[in-house]
């Protein structure tokens, strides 16, 4: 067994990783093809691990609705970036896979947000953690719920598996 000190040591200047969760969705072009370039891309930043990658979904537009339908889906990572760094990592990807910003909420090749960095909350000028409106949205929480079930929002009794439940049937809420 390691002395205590000598496991303090080989840990020095070393961050403790971060689990997050990112959103993914794209809605031009090869949909498919571009999910799994941002995956690759978000896996080969030496401070991002992919751990596991939820099903693709197709879903319907929100917010914007003169436009194709989406394919969406969440993984899981690791990392040892900040908050401010990784939406920086994610956004320069975005521009690297094509994206142009246009119309909010409009078609996108990629759309990389950050859901969930670790037990984080924070509220900043550019950055919002958990992500705003991931819990009213099927298209965050239903591939989400397909890979966490049992985890749990900052601060919120439900598991994510109930919250996109309740989303697929508002009927049985009343
Ligand atoms: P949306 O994802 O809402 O369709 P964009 O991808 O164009 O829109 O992002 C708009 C802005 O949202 C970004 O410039 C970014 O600064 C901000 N933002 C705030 N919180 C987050 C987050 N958790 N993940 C990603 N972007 C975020
Ligand atoms: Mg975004």
């Amino acid at each position: 067994m390691l002395p205590k000190d000598k496991e303090t040591v080989s840990g020095q200047g070393c961050k403790p990783p971060v689990t997050v969760y990112l959103g993914l969705g794209s809605n031009m072009g090869d949909s498919r093809a571009n999910l799994q370039r941002a995956v690759a891309l978000l896996d080969l930043h030496p401070e991002i691990k992919v751990e596991r990658v939820s099903p693709f979904l197709e879903t319907a537009p929100v917010g914007y609705l003169e436009q194709p339908h989406f394919l969406n889906g969440v993984l899981q990572a690791t990392t040892t970036l900040s908050p401010q760094a990784l939406l920086a990592a994610a956004q320069s990807i975005e521009n690297r896979l094509g994206r142009k910003r246009t119309v909010r909420w409009g078609p996108r090749t990629i759309d990389i947000d950050i859901l969930l960095y670790g037990d984080l909350v924070l509220k900043s000028a550019d950055l919002t953690i958990p992500h705003p409106r991931m819990q009213e949205r099927a298209f965050v929480l239903q591939p989400l719920a397909l890979l966490a079930p049992e985890l749990r929002l900052p601060g919120c009794l439900e598991t994510v598996g109930a919250l996109a439940q309740k989303l697929a049937h508002p009927a049985a809420e009343k």
